[in-house]
């Protein structure tokens, strides 16, 4: 069985961020200027989660029941449970 682990690397010349599946002792190298990426996170949720979201402020919205972060994609409330309202009702941004 076979878990993805999503890391967040960056080209240090640039700043141009990539996620990328990593795999422990290999090299990721930026597409445009070929100079090696440096591991800046490594990205929750991990391996093996419901979502496919990575924990991003950008991917996260407030359950109306317990006040807690849950990620945009679950319709449920990790947290309580309890089913959230659909995308687009509380839009915050
Ligand atoms: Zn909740």
């Amino acid at each position: 069985m076979s878990e993805r682990q999503r890391y967040r690397f960056r080209a240090p010349s640039t700043g141009r961020e990539v996620i990328i599946e990593g795999q422990p002792g290999h090299t990721y190298r930026d597409r445009e200027t070929g100079e090696v990426l440096e591991v800046v996170a490594r990205l929750t949720p991990l391996a093996p989660s419901p979502s496919d979201l990575p924990w991003a402020v950008e991917n996260l919205r407030h359950c109306p029941h317990c006040a807690q972060m849950a990620q945009l994609d679950l319709n449920d409330c990790p947290t309580c449970g309890r089913r959230m309202p659909p995308l687009g009702a509380t839009a915050t941004v």
